[in-house]
């Protein structure tokens, strides 16, 4: 009986599977370059063909793993070589664009930045955004629930969906392709799905529900002098500027500083500010927009509650500011590096940071602590660089960083799940109920334990 990845290649044909030699040359991931390994890689080009492909995995016990951008932060989608990859790479089409009722209907392979473009040119919206916006795919993002830089305004991925496909673990197809945003028939099962970082089903498509495309969107790169000049600022876009706040997301000098610095990218403001902030607004007049925009700025640096605020001209302006937000890559050379998402009450913020800070340098004395966030949100990131040692240190890094959390209410993780790298800290965020029904979950839909074991907890 020859075994199942001849099969699958005898019956796929080589398009569709991948043999671990083929892929050899793929990295791990966006964060990991090291070669990805697995027996194969399958790539199925319909639901139908990815329920069929499952249903045999599960008949053997066979474990699979699903990739879409691998984008992912939290080593949801690592591999080893005994596993099988159900990419969704092959998976990309846009099914329907209902404009009437303002939704579009996508494969999970689909790249975000491609659904953006495409909506835009059809005068709408879809608001999510996030820095790897081209490599990272719908089903990824509805896997992870992402957040991203918008969520002030329009809430995280759960927040745009309607409906949803999914493969189960037994091969099972569950269409919950609902349209309508009313709908309390039962269960809404698609919430299962949402967040649940591959370990309940594969998702294989998503009604997108779209917003109307607004025409126009101011934003200002901000210095300020305090962390209570950043909260009295937010607290002032928000009054002042109601709805059309999209984006608040605040840098902290050093972090500001690190990724300006020669070789990196270019300041647009001097460098000397202990707290940046880029916000943005839009809305639907350009003319009353920009003048609330600029009202507001000037207002707040009379109040002093900013120092300085730059507006950009152009496009190519505008991102080159978000480009000291989103191009953290100069940071990335400082091995052994450890990245945060952690969330929390924005009054615990100042401390929390002060306290990490004091930490990181008592552990390792030529350590640095970076931060920014999207602080409207309760969300930091966090880069700490110990500056010596390796990956061992990354227990320490931890506790130091996750320590504080559970007494003032925090998360340990904000938007990008749990993963194989976050689970020990899984109660430090959930209580042991909502972890014992979790694995309740996850032993019914997947009692063979199929897919993407020991993501999240282990059974
Ligand atoms: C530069 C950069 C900036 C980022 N900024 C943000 C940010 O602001 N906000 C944020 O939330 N995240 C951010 N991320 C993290 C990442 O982009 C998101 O988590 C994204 O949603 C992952 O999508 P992906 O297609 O790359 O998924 P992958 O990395 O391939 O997979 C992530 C998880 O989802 C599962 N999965 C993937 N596809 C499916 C599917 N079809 N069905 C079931 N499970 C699936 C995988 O098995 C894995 O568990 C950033 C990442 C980078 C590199």
């Amino acid at each position: 009986m020859p075994d199942l990845i001849s099969q699958f290649i005898a019956d796929y044909g080589p398009k569709i599977v991948l043999t671990a030699e083929q892929i050899s040359n793929r990295a791990s991931s966006f964060w990991d370059p090291r070669p990805i390994c697995a027996k194969a890689l399958v790539r199925p080009t319909s639901t139908q063909q990815c329920a069929e492909i499952i249903k045999r995995c599960h008949q053997v016990g066979q474990i699979i793993i699903t990739h879409g951008g691998l984008t992912g932060c939290a080593r949801a989608a690592d591999t080893t070589p005994d596993h099988i990859i159900l990419s969704t790479e092959n998976m990309t089409a846009v099914e329907e664009f209902d404009e009437i009722g303002g939704t579009i209907t996508v494969q999970a392979g689909a790249i975000l930045e491609n659904i953006q473009k495409l909506t835009a040119d059809k005068g709408f919206y879809f608001p999510l955004d996030l820095g790897a916006r081209g490599s990272c795919t719908i089903g990824g993002n509805a896997a992870t629930n992402a957040g991203g830089i918008n969520v002030i305004r329009y809430g995280m991925m759960r927040n745009h969906i309607l409906g949803l496909e999914v493969v189960l673990a037994d091969g099972t197809i569950i269409s919950s392709m609902n349209k309508v945003i009313k709908n309390n028939a039962g269960y809404d099962l698609k919430q299962l799905f949402i967040g649940s970082e591959g370990t309940l089903g594969i998702i294989t498509k998503v009604i997108i529900k779209l917003e109307d495309a607004s025409n126009n969107c101011q934003t200002a790169l901000v210095g300020l002098d305090s962390f209570s000049s950043v909260v009295r600022f937010l607290t002032h876009m928000k009054k002042s500027t109601g709805s059309r706040l999209t984006a608040f997301e605040v840098m902290w000098g050093n972090y500001y500083n690190a990724v300006t610095e020669e070789g990196g990218h270019n300041a647009p403001m001097d460098r000397d500010h202990p707290y940046y902030v880029i916000t943005e607004c839009s809305g639907t007049d350009p003319n009353s927009d920009a003048e609330i925009f600029i009202n507001t700025l000037e207002k707040a640096l009379d109040e002093n509650i900013i120092l300085d605020a730059i507006l950009p001209k152009s496009e190519s302006e505008r991102s080159a500011v978000w480009t000291i937000r989103e191009g953290f890559g100069p940071l990335l050379n400082n091995a052994p590096i450890f990245l945060y998402d952690v969330s929390l009450p924005i009054k615990n913020m100042e401390t929390y940071i002060d306290e990490v800070q004091k930490n990181v340098l008592a552990a390792w004395p030529n350590s640095v602590c970076y931060a920014i966030g999207h602080i409207g949100d309760g969300n930091l990131h966090l880069f700490i660089l110990p500056k010596e040692g390796d990956q061992s240190l990354h227990e320490k890094s931890d506790q130091i960083a996750y320590g504080p959390l559970k007494e003032i209410g925090g998360s340990v993780s904000a938007e990008h799940g749990i993963g194989l790298e976050k689970k020990a800290w899984l109660t430090h965020s959930r209580s042991d109920t909502e972890v014992a029904l979790m694995k309740t979950l996850k032993q019914t839909m997947d009692p063979k334990g199929i897919l993407n074991p020991g993501v999240i907890f282990d059974l």
